[in-house]
C-alpha cells in the first residue's frame, strides 16, 4: 500500500490542490473540496468517519488516500487560576507541552515548536533536557486543532511560540504553520495575535520580517551585556547582543523584549539602565517575566517589589514595560516543566514563588 498523504502538513492552498485532484479522480463535484478543507482546521473532525456530510463511500476513499493524524493527549491539568496545561504524545513517542492561559475574554495558547531544545539557556527546564527533533507542521498547528477537538473545546484567540523549543531554528515548519494559524480557511487567528518568541536567531528574524502579515516578534534578551548574556544563553556566542539589537531595530514592526528576572543576577539598577537604553534604541516594549522556579537550576526569582522597582527605572527612561502575571505556578507551567515532571529528570519545586509562561 502506498503511504497516505498527511493533509495536516499542508498549507490551505496545497491541501485544496491535493483534494481537488482526488475529487476529480473519484468523479466527485468540486464543491466537495471546500467541504473537506473546512473539516481540516476550521471545524475539525477526529477522523474522516466524522465527516458525516459526505457519502460513506467517499469518506472511505479519502481515508485510503489521506491521513489526519491526531496528537495523543496523555495528561492535562488545570491551575487554580484557570491556566490549563496539556502533555501530548507524538507518533514516535516524543512528548510536547501546550499551555492555555485565559485572561479576560482572551485565551492565549502557548505552543511548542521542537521536542526539547538545543539552546541550553541556564534557567530553562527545556534547555536542560536537550534537543530531540523539530516538530512537523501538523504537530505545531495540531496543538491548536486539538483545543477545538476537546470534549469542551477551548476557543483560542492568541498564540505565543513560547512552549518548548526555538521556533526560528525550525523555520521550515514554522513558516507554513504561521499560514495555517492565520488563514481564515484554516485556524483564522489574526496575525497581530500571533507572537513568535526567539533567542535572536538572525536569519529567522529576517525571514519572519519578510512575511507580509503582521506577526509579532518577541526576543529573549534576559541580560543587557554580552558578558552576562553569554553565561545565561550560550547562543549569544553565535548571535551577540549587538547583532540581535540591530535586527530588532530594522524589523519593520514593533518588537517585544522578554526579560526573565533572576534574583541578584540581572535585576540591578545598572542593568535596568542598560536595558532601558537598548529598549529605547529599538523602541521595544519590555516584558518583565518573573522566574518560574521549577526548572531553573539554582536561580532564585526577583521579589515582586524589586521587579516593580526595576520596571519603574525602565519607565523613567521612557520605555514601555509590562510585568507579566504569575500564571500556572501550581502546575509546573513554564517551558518544559511538565514534561520533566511527568517523564522524569527533575521534580519542579512547589509553587510558593512567582512564575510565568506567557508574554504578549
Ligand atoms: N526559544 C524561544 C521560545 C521558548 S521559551 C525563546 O527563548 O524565546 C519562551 C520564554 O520563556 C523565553 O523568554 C524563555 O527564556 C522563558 N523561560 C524559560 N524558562 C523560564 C522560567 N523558568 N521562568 C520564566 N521564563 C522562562
Amino acid at each position: 500500500m502506498t503511504e497516505r498523504e498527511n493533509l495536516l502538513n499542508l498549507t490551505p492552498d496545497d491541501a485544496e490542490a491535493r483534494l481537488a485532484a482526488a475529487m476529480a479522480e473519484l468523479g466527485q463535484p468540486s464543491y466537495r473540496v471546500g467541504q473537506v478543507a473546512r473539516r481540516l482546521w476550521a471545524n475539525p473532525v477526529r477522523s474522516f468517519d466524522d465527516m458525516t456530510e459526505l457519502p460513506a463511500a467517499l469518506r472511505a476513499a479519502l481515508a485510503e488516500r489521506f491521513e489526519l493524524p491526531r496528537l495523543e493527549l496523555t495528561f492535562s491539568q488545570q491551575s487554580t487560576d484557570g491556566t490549563r496545561k496539556f502533555l501530548f504524545r507524538l507518533r514516535d513517542g516524543e512528548a510536547i507541552e501546550t499551555v492555555a492561559i485565559p485572561d479576560g475574554n482572551r485565551v492565549t495558547l502557548c505552543i511548542s515548536s521542537q521536542a526539547g531544545c538545543a539552546l541550553r539557556c541556564a534557567f530553562c527546564a527545556t534547555g536542560a533536557m536537550g534537543f530531540s527533533r523539530n516538530l512537523e507542521v501538523h504537530e505545531i498547528a495540531g496543538q491548536v486543532r486539538e483545543m477545538r477537538l476537546l470534549d469542551e473545546p477551548i476557543a483560542i484567540t492568541n498564540i505565543v511560540f513560547m512552549g518548548m523549543g526555538e521556533p526560528l531554528m525550525n523555520w521550515k515548519a514554522v513558516d507554513p504553520t504561521l499560514t495555517l494559524l492565520n488563514d481564515p480557511r484554516a485556524l483564522g487567528i489574526g496575525a497581530r495575535h500571533i507572537t513568535v518568541s526567539t533567542v535572536g536567531i538572525l536569519p529567522g528574524i529576517v525571514a519572519l520580517g519578510k512575511r507580509p502579515e503582521q506577526f509579532r516578534l518577541a526576543i529573549s534578551i534576559h541580560a543587557p551585556s554580552d558578558e552576562l548574556r553569554q553565561q545565561l544563553m550560550p547562543i549569544n556566542t553565535k548571535y551577540p547582543l549587538a547583532d540581535v539589537i540591530e535586527a530588532a531595530k530594522v524589523f519593520d514592526r514593533r518588537v517585544t523584549f522578554e526579560y526573565v528576572m533572576l534574583g541578584g543576577v540581572n535585576d540591578g539598577v545598572e542593568q535596568a539602565r542598560a536595558l532601558g537604553q537598548l529598549a529605547r534604541d529599538c523602541a521595544a516594549f519590555v516584558n518583565l517575566i518573573p522566574l518560574h522556579p521549577g526548572g531553573s537550576q539554582g536561580f532564585v526569582p526577583t521579589s515582586g517589589n524589586e521587579i516593580s522597582r526595576f520596571a519603574r527605572l525602565l519607565r523613567d527612561r521612557g520605555v514601555e514595560v509590562a510585568v507579566r502575571k504569575s500564571r500556572g505556578i501550581d502546575i509546573a507551567a513554564a517551558c518544559g516543566q511538565l514534561r520533566v515532571e511527568r517523564l522524569g529528570r527533575r521534580t519542579p519545586k512547589t509553587a510558593d514563588q512567582h512564575g510565568d509562561v506567557q508574554v504578549a
